[in-house]
This record gives C-alpha cells, structure tokens and sequence, in this order.
C-alpha cells in the first residue's frame, strides 16, 4: 500500500524541499511586512476587517491577529508574536524579524546542502551561547530609579504615535510602578485603563475604578460620600424565559403567576437590599427599569451590566466580595470608599469610585481626541507596562537602539571563532541574524545603513559596548546615555522564542492538510 493511500481523497501534501522551502517562504514574507514597523520611525498599517472596520497600528501582535493568516509557516510566527506578548508585553516585531532572519540565513544554508537537523541543532546551541552573554551584557538596576523607569516607559512607547506627549505619560507611568510594584513583578490586574475623549494632558491616576457606565436611572444620586456599595453579579430584573428553559408552562394563568412570582422576589430582593443600608449597587447584569426608578426613589445609585472585569477589580479596591445570591444580601458584605461621584466628561456618564480602602487599586484615565489614537496609545501603554513588569522580575537593562545585538554579535564572533567547517558557517548565520535589528531600524529611520552599521561594529570593536543607533538623530551614541534602554527580558524572550519557532519550521519536512470543510455541503447529509 502507497503511503497516500491511508489519506482522504483530497487531502493535500507536500513533502520535503517543497514543505520546508513553503514554510520558511511563507514565515520570511510575514516578517517582511511587519519591518516596516520597527523602531521609533517605524511606519504603521491600516488594516480593515471583513465588516468594513478599520484600525491603524504600529503593534507587531496585533498586526498579525488581525491579518488571517492561512499558511501553516507563517502561523508558526503569529504564535512566536503571541508568546512575547504573553510572556512580556513589548518586543513582538522584534522575535518575529529574528525568526525571519534565521529562516533566511537557514535557506543559504540549506541550498549549501547542510541537513537541516545541523543547522537547528547548531542554532540552538549558539542561541544558549547568546542567552548567557546578553545576561553578563546587562546591567542592574534599581526599581525606583525614576529617571531609568521612565526612559524604559518611552522607549516601549516611542513612535507608536506621533502626537504622543511621553513626558506625562512616562511619569504616570513611574507612579503606576511605585504603587503596584512588588518583590519580582507589577500587579497589573489592579490597574484600570479608562479611554475617555479629550486631550492627552488631561490625562490622570486615579485612585479607585472609574466605570464607563450611566446611571441605571437618570434621577439616581449623583454624589454620595462613604456610601454603602453592594456588589452583585445577578440580574435585578424578570428573567427571560428562554426557549429551552426548564419552566413547564401550559396556559396563560400559569405565564401569569409565574410573571407575579418573579415580581414578588424582585420586590422582596430590592426591600433587603434597601434594609441593608446600601446606596451604591454595581450590578454584572441587567436591572429592570421598575427596580432602577424605585432605587432612584431611595436614593440609590445604581449601575447596570458592568463589566466582569471592572466588578472584580472593584471587589479588590473596596476589599468586598462579589454577591451572587438572594441569601447573600447583607450587611457584611457591603463596601465603601471616601466617594462615589457621577460626571459627565463629553456628553458620556462616568461613574467614579474614588479613594479606596485598597490604595492599590488604580484607574488610568487615558485622553486623546480620537478613537484611532486612544486605542493605539493603549497599546503602547500596554507594551510600556510589560516592560515595566519585565523590570521588576529582572532589575537588569541593554542598551537599546541595536546596541546590545551589535554587543552580542562581537562577543560571539569572539567567542566561536575555534569552530570550522558547517558548524561555523551555522554559528555566523545565527550571529549574523541579531543584526536584523540595528540594520531595519537604520532603513526605517532613513539613515545610511551600510555606514552606519560599519561605525556601530568599529565602536564595539573600541570597547563601546552601548553605542546604538539614535534612531531620531541619524547617529551612533551610547544609547544609555541616550535613555533608549530595555529590559533584558525583551531581548531574551525574543532571542528564545525565534529560535524554537525556526527550529520547528526547520524539521518539518511534510506538510498534510486535510480538505477544507465545504460549508455549503453542512448539514445536507453530503458525506
Ligand atoms: P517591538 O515590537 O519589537 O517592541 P518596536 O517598534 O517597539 O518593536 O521597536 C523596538 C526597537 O526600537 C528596539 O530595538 C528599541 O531599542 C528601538 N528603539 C526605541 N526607541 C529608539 C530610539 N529613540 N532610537 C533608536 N532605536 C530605538
Ligand atoms: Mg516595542
């Protein structure tokens, strides 16, 4: 029996030279388009979806997860983008141009007729060489230098957006670390991003959560100090009955009393709310108009379909648990803060939970005049954040601006100069690859790129082991002393990361897809 003979019809394969050479293809054509983006004069995409909706970003991560990628090699490198962002936050064009570079470099080799098996091998043991250097590269820091924790804050944060007010932002940034740092990390689920029109100057720290909701009734109290609040992820409202509900109803008296027996708990649970002594209810789901007008009768504020997140954050800030039954409904679990106040910022309601028992719990209320500009500005702050993060875990800094790859490239020239043969020509493949990223980012900025690459390697060579690029100023400078600094976790995460991925594309030798589902066909019986 033929080996094609145990697939389906139709299934489609290919093997061998044809598989790798699609795969490294496929993942060198994905990091081709996200070049462009690298670095302080990185250009954005505008990338529009199915519905018409569009979006313009600098965000390598978010590139990718908006592209629909189909080809089997390039979503090997989605996922290379997807890991640095869970694991750090910033640095995902960065791992994806490396993997890029590496599959380039693979392909010479390949074509040298080296087995691919050598050349992963060989790349993994070069890419540990590398991973211990960039640690004695490094250096250490103090996690309350404010200086350095705001120049990390905007290097994540240059070129993202061009009307970007970094001074401001960098130092609510160093506020946000001081008060969520601990020993090795920063507790970022304490901290709210509120993305309000307006101007960026205006943007602040606010002790507390701030809900983007309206009142659930606009006669509802507005300011209310130390109130009583009462957090419940259950609806204050008749329940739909749904169409495979477990309710047997046989005529309208029976859809009568059932409605009457929903009414009367309804009224029983707002009386034991009102008995309690709440006046601020944060409710997950809805609250019937009836309900809203008698809470608003009472006195009580009052908001409908919070966010899951923004009541779990809230449960932290006010130390109260979450009510999720009719029996929990009591005074011990009741919150409060200093005040809860409702204002209206550009004709949209917002409700402040200020000055929490939980210091720790903060709100970034983060202003830009456009929809466009707050989300990509969240992304940069989010990048800012997971290095920021990194920091704590690590408290050690490269030089940024292709400083520390053009330091590693030395050392490791240095380092493996004893090999010979298709060892060595692996081991510069590799070397060679860190340079993806002071090179992109002298094409980006426009500069020079061969005499600017020659002066970077001569001032190693010196003993300038922090000379980088100015990607603003065109010239070569120690990029510390530039304050373009990163945490070493970027570098390493992405060191890591592109060379498993290359090594994965490298053993593939056999590409089997199976025939895609004609969604036509469902559900007709055409097996
Ligand atoms: P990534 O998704 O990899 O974080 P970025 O677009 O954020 O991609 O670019 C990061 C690179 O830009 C890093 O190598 C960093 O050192 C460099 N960089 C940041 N600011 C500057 C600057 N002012 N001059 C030169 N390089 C810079
Ligand atoms: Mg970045």
């Amino acid at each position: 029996m033929k080996k094609q003979d145990i697939l389906q019809e139709d299934t489609q394969r290919t093997k061998g030279l044809d598989a790798r050479e699609s795969n490294i293809q496929a993942a060198i054509a994905l990091a081709d388009i996200l070049k462009t983006t690298l670095g302080p004069q990185g250009l954005d995409k505008m990338l529009i979806d199915s519905m018409g909706d569009s979006i313009v970003t600098n965000d390598g991560v978010k590139i990718l997860k908006e592209m629909e990628i189909e080809h089997p090699g390039a979503k090997i490198l989605v996922d290379v983008a997807k890991t640095q962002e869970s694991q750090v936050g910033d640095g995902t064009t960065t791992a994806v141009l490396l993997a890029g570079e590496l599959l380039k470099k693979s392909k010479e080799l390949l074509a040298q007729n080296i087995h691919p098996n050598l050349i992963a091998k060989g790349y993994k043991e070069v890419s540990l060489k590398t991973l211990t250097l960039l640690n004695s590269i490094s250096q250490d820091v103090k996690t309350n230098n404010k200086k350095l924790i705001e120049d990390i804050a905007k290097t994540a944060m240059t070129g993202k957006i061009a009307e970007l007010n970094m001074e401001k932002l960098s130092s609510i940034l160093f506020e946000i670390t001081q008060i969520l740092k601990t020993e090795n990390s920063l507790s970022i689920n304490k901290l709210k991003i509120q993305k309000i029109p307006g101007s960026l100057e205006e943007s602040e720290l606010i002790q507390g959560i701030v809900l983007d909701k309206n009142p659930a009734h606009s006669n509802m109290v507005k300011t209310l100090k130390n109130p009583n609040i009462l957090l419940v992820d259950f609806a204050l409202e008749i329940q739909e009955i749904e169409a495979d509900a477990k309710v047997n109803i046989n005529s309208l008296q029976e859809y009568e009393q059932f409605i009457e027996s929903e009414k009367k708990y309804l009224k029983n649970l707002v009386l034991k709310i009102k008995e309690t002594g709440a006046n601020f209810i944060v409710c997950q789901k809805g609250i019937d108009d009836s309900v809203a007008y008698f809470l608003a009768k009472e006195g009580i504020l009052a908001s409908r379909r919070t966010r899951k997140s923004d009541l779990e954050k809230l449960s932290l800030a006010l130390k109260t648990p979450i009510v999720s039954s009719y029996e929990d409904v009591n005074k011990e679990n009741l919150g409060t803060c200093v005040l809860v106040q409702v204002k209206e910022i550009e004709n949209e309601q917002y409700i402040f939970v200020e000055n929490t028992p939980n210091k720790q719990t903060l709100t970034l209320l983060l202003k830009a005049s456009t929809k466009h500009v707050r989300d990509e500005l969240e992304r940069a702050i989010e990048d800012a954040l997971g290095d920021l993060n990194s920091i704590m875990k690590s408290k050690k800094i490269v030089a940024g601006g292709g400083a520390i790859e053009c330091e590693l490239v030395k050392e490791l020239q240095k380092e493996l100069k004893y090999l010979t043969g298709k060892e060595e020509l692996i081991a510069k493949a590799f070397t060679e690859s860190l340079l993806i990223i002071p090179k992109t980012l002298c094409q980006n900025s426009g500069f020079d790129e061969i005499e600017i690459l020659s002066k970077l390697q001569k001032e190693h060579e010196n003993g300038n082991s922090n000379s980088g690029i100015n990607g603003f100023k065109g010239i070569v400078k120690d990029t510390l002393k530039e304050s373009i600094i990163e945490p070493i976790n970027v570098k390493e995460q992405a060191i890591l990361s592109a060379t498993e991925a290359t090594c994965m594309i490298l053993r593939i030798d056999d590409i089997i897809a199976a025939r895609k589902l004609d969604k036509s066909h469902e559900f007709k019986g055409d097996f």
